[in-house]
């Protein structure tokens, strides 16, 4: 292929890419989280996970992408923070295909939805990354939450942790763990919004517009989706080292919190969260667009911020006190 059509696929993927529903924290977010948790581990459970990252069959790939010359403990944090992304990253591995309905987002209806083998299985299962807890501000009929979702694979992950289970699967079960703890502390992967103008609900605001105005002289406001930014509200990038920094300047987590090990509690927050905080003004009733405010912005900024420090100490907590 030559250049300028290579160059343009590029473009078009990228366009692809950012037109299709996210059901994540980015990458900053999933590091940062790991980034907390790994300085409260304890030296033995750092050296389990250790154990068990390095039989992921990704394990080669994350060493490549190292920074060079770091030291063998920075080796060791950052292939757990870059493990915390394997979840998401399989969504663009070819080795994996999307299981179940709606984009990978609905869970197939048999017993592979809530397959737990280890790296036997190359299903994606999208619907693992969210809970859609439903709510409605108009009075529109809700319906149920679908299972598995994120909060039955945590609880399953974390039971297998606690057993006596091969380490492969345990390999496979801490990786998604890493993951998924992150993202059920991301307020919009705890809720569904049901409304007149979306009766099937709105995909934790992937079916909600919402428009960051900017600061040029044609007063332009990029639209994206209400769950997006708030992926994004912790700043982009997909660099460890950008989340070394990030994770540095957090302040410590809320003690009181922290010690909640409850999966539905963290939940039941998130979704609380969710109500009180994302879906509110300029956020109105139906698909939007709404024109984020800069109050809107700095709050879902410094939530962020204090959810990524609450779920990285939670992490750690679960697996110093869990993990086999
Ligand atoms: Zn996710």
């Amino acid at each position: 292929m030559n250049k300028i059509p290579q160059v343009i696929a590029r473009q078009l993927l990228l366009l692809i890419a950012f037109s299709l529903p996210s059901f994540a924290w980015n990458d900053l977010g999933h590091l940062t989280v790991a980034y907390v948790a790994y300085q409260q581990l304890k030296p033995e459970t750092r050296h389990r996970v250790d154990e068990l990252l390095k039989l992921n069959p990704e394990y080669a790939i994350w060493l490549t992408e190292l920074p060079a010359g770091i030291s063998d403990e920075d080796k060791r944090m950052m292939v757990f923070m870059i493990a915390a992304t394997w979840s998401d990253r399989i969504k663009d591995n070819s080795q994996y295909h999307m299981d179940g309905s709606h984009n990978g987002n609905r869970p197939p209806n048999d017993a592979t939805a809530s397959l737990n083998i280890g790296y036997t299985d190359f299903a994606m299962h999208k619907y693992w990354h969210f809970i859609d807890n439903p709510f409605s501000q108009d009075g529109t009929l809700l319906l149920a939450t679908p299972t598995p979702n994120a909060q039955t694979q945590i609880d399953a992950f974390r039971a297998v942790l606690a057993l006596d289970s091969p380490d492969l699967l345990k390999s496979y079960d801490l990786a998604w763990l890493l993951h998924l703890v992150g993202d059920v502390h991301q307020p919009l992967h705890c809720v569904a919004r049901f409304s007149q103008a979306q009766k099937k609900g709105d995909d934790g605001g992937n079916g909600v517009k919402v428009c960051v105005p900017q600061n040029d002289v044609n007063k332009t406001c990029p639209e994206i989706r209400l769950h997006a930014f708030w992926d994004d509200a912790l700043g982009i990038s997909n660099s460890p080292k950008a989340a070394i920094q990030t994770g540095k300047s957090l302040l410590a987590a809320n003690t009181t919190l922290v010690v909640k090990v409850n999966t539905a509690v963290w939940i039941a927050e998130g979704f609380q969260l969710a109500k009180t905080k994302a879906y509110q003004p300029p956020i109105g009733p139906g698909k939007g667009s709404f024109a984020l405010t800069l109050a809107y912005r700095k709050a879902a900024g410094a939530l962020a911020r204090k959810q990524v420090a609450l779920a990285g100490a939670r992490l750690a907590n679960l697996l110093n006190s869990e993990l086999k």
